[in-house]
């Protein structure tokens, strides 16, 4: 697999807006990326042929639970990948590591790929928590997971989300290669694709395309501007 573009369009944009945004994206953007729209817009999506994941997934695969999706009902839609853990989840609806490890377990019993954000707050970052952070939602989050193959990790630290702030270059390979090297010890496993994310821009991906050890990018406000992602996308896939 090359480098991958994940697009995360959390809660923005109208189904017009989606409309006008399909017609601008439709034949200059990469169909490997992965688009996770608001979920009631996936169908459209589909229909153009882009890949497509889910923003989050429940940890049950059917029920009495109003208002969720399962990693059944994605799958049986053609749906080839979930976001877990996205730090907007953790900190709005104060998802557990548990049971981010309980929905991982889920997505891959159906064959659903699984992006797994994690990261440090501001102030985890100012104590010089980062590594170990990182180390215990690796540990949590992926307890008793066997196929790690079907699972990317994407570092965004929680303080760089929709900030406009993110940490240096140097930091970023140093948390990528981090990661790589945590789920080698406690799993055995060599090959973790790793992506970045947070305030990803026009303006910053070219200095980001540089960093060798990064696997992925995680867009999330810019790619709901489809001049940004374009342009987003083509430098970091160099095509
Ligand atoms: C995200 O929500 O995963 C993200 C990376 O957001 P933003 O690019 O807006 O910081």
């Amino acid at each position: 697999m090359g480098r991958f573009v994940i697009a995360n369009h959390k809660m923005y944009m109208t189904s017009s807006d989606v409309k006008k945004y399909l017609s601008r994206i439709n034949k200059e953007v990469n169909r490997q990326v992965i688009i996770c729209p608001t979920s009631i817009y996936i169908p459209y999506f589909l229909k153009q042929k882009f890949k497509v994941g889910i923003q989050n997934v429940f940890y049950e695969n059917e029920g009495a639970y109003t208002g969720e999706i399962s990693p059944r009902q994605i799958k049986s839609m053609g749906v080839s990948c979930a976001i877990v853990g996205h730090s907007e989840r953790r900190k709005n609806f104060l998802e557990t590591n548990s049971e981010i490890n309980q929905k991982i377990d889920l997505c891959l019993k159906n064959n659903v790929n699984v992006i797994l954000c994690i990261g440090e707050t501001a102030e985890e970052k100012k104590k010089g928590l980062t590594e170990e952070v990182l180390e215990k939602e690796i540990k949590e989050d992926l307890k008793g997971i066997k196929d790690f193959g079907s699972i990317l990790i994407a570092y965004e630290p929680m303080w760089a989300i929709g900030s406009g702030e993110t940490p240096s270059m140097k930091e970023i390979d140093i948390y990528t290669r981090y990661i790589k090297q945590i789920v080698k010890k406690y799993y055995d496993y060599k090959d973790m694709k790793v992506a970045y994310g947070g305030s990803i821009t026009p303006d910053n991906i070219e200095e980001i395309s540089k960093i060798e050890s990064l696997d992925g990018i995680l867009v999330g406000k810019a790619s709901t501007n489809p001049d940004e992602f374009i342009k987003i996308t083509k430098s970091f896939l160099k095509d």
